[in-house]
């Protein structure tokens, strides 16, 4: 009797012997791969594993295991630069527990829709793609080793930790279920066009990153609410931590006005998930960081037609959305000294009642700015006692526009100060 899984994986153990085992649905003919149960099969199932994988790297070849059943623990540790582990197809395969150490390779190795227990992939050098699609897998270790690019698309894992196993080219766990993951430290390659994709992803209890560059990391559609950063490190413009996503190169002016708002709204999206999650946390320094990306991300879905984008452009201007206090000291300074300079210029004049260390400090110019600059001082803070009055009304206009608009400056300056410093 041929196996009975032959048809469904296109006959690639048809020349091996089969054994009978009989179900609720009668009696099939198994191979030794296909067998559910390895009983009568003895010891020789995991060294036949190896005689084929062996063959399949010595002749440059590819190996197909698909549908395998692995029934115990098997490790591969025996494929180094001499004999790298082939390309190997183990689609559907299941394992109890599979663990490959130290292996190297350049060539792709599929799990695809397979169904793992446990796997532990340990110091492993994989210049190529690893595909966990479509698999489900309850446990997964990657610790340290080099790898190219990783395929967890579809995936509903129960528990993995990523520690220190370095992806130089991508890792993506589009449309994943996942329950608990741990990445820590090393993980991300952030050079040339390395990109990792966190998207539409679910996850049940917590994706926590610890101490991990997220510079190439994108998280559009992502549920970053169940999200943890521990010391990571993000890529900036200027003082603010941003996403890939923001600066993604993809995005460029040459697409259309609409594409472009549309994805900027993804964005502010995900910065208005973020600010939500370091609200509820009490974690005021990082809910005002991505309160203010999610105000820039604002602007930039508006158009100058609308009078919001003019509103927050204004207060982007003078205090970064509140959030930017060297900004708003910075353009107080500007602004009491630009009046100062001005009303010097158009003319002030000593009231009659000026004591006469005042009125003899005017005899150079330096001496009438300083004078003129504590007087103004004086007048914008509401003191009572000033000495100056101006001698025109394009003086008066713009002293009157000073008493405004220097308090209320002040005011963002310290409201900046305290948004960044209350923490
Ligand atoms: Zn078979």
């Amino acid at each position: 009797m041929a196996c009975c899984k032959m048809g469904k994986y296109d006959g690639w153990c048809s020349g091996e012997q089969t054994r009978n085992f009989s179900d609720s649905t009668g009696i099939h003919g198994y191979c030794i791969f296909h067998a559910p149960k390895k009983e009568t099969f003895a010891d020789e199932f995991n060294q036949r594993v190896f005689d084929l994988l062996r063959d399949a790297s010595e002749s440059s070849s590819s190996c197909n295991l698909r549908g395998t059943v692995f029934p115990e623990m098997i490790e591969f540790d025996v494929f180094d630069r001499n004999m790298p582990f082939p390309e190997t197809d183990f689609s559907d395969c299941s394992f109890e527990f599979v663990r490959f150490t130290d292996i190297v390779s350049n060539n792709n190795i599929t799990f695809k829709d397979a169904k793992i227990n446990k796997i532990v992939l340990s110091k492993c050098n994989l210049d190529s793609v690893i595909s966990f699609e479509g698999a489900e897998i309850k446990r997964a270790f990657m610790i340290a080793g080099e790898y190219s690019s990783a395929n967890f698309r579809k995936v509903e894992i129960g528990y993995a930790f990523f520690n220190n196993a370095f992806f130089k080219v991508s890792v993506e766990f589009t449309d994943a279920i996942i329950d608990k993951v741990l990445v820590r430290g090393k993980t991300f390659s952030d050079e040339g066009r390395a990109l990792h994709l966190f998207t539409d992803i679910k996850i049940l209890n917590y994706l926590r990153f610890e101490n991990v560059c997220l510079k190439n990391v994108s998280f559009l559609y992502a549920d970053v609410s169940r999200m943890e950063f521990m010391g990571c490190d993000w890529d900036r413009i200027g003082s603010r931590r941003i996403i890939f996503d923001e600066n993604n190169p993809d995005i460029s002016p040459k697409h259309s006005d609409k594409v472009k708002r549309e994805h900027y709204i993804k964005v502010k999206d995900i910065y208005n998930r973020l600010k939500q999650k370091f609200k509820n946390e009490h974690n005021d320094g990082e809910a005002s960081n991505w309160h203010w990306g999610e105000k820039e991300m604002w602007m930039l879905t508006l158009t100058w037609k609308d009078w919001h984008k003019w509103v927050l452009g204004l207060y982007r201007f003078f205090c970064g959305f509140g959030e930017n206090p060297m900004r708003a000291g910075s353009m107080l300074l500007v602004m009491f000294i630009a009046i100062v300079l001005i009303l010097s210029g158009s003319g002030m004049s000593p009231m009659d009642n000026a004591p006469s260390h005042i009125t003899s400090g005017l005899d150079s110019d330096f001496g009438k700015l300083v004078i003129i600059f504590i007087d103004l001082f004086k007048q914008m803070t509401f003191q009572k006692d000033f000495y100056f009055v101006t001698t025109n009304l394009f003086g008066e206009i713009i002293k009157t526009l000073g008493k405004i608009i220097i308090p209320v400056q002040a005011a963002f300056f310290v409201m900046a100060l305290r948004n960044r410093f209350r923490r």
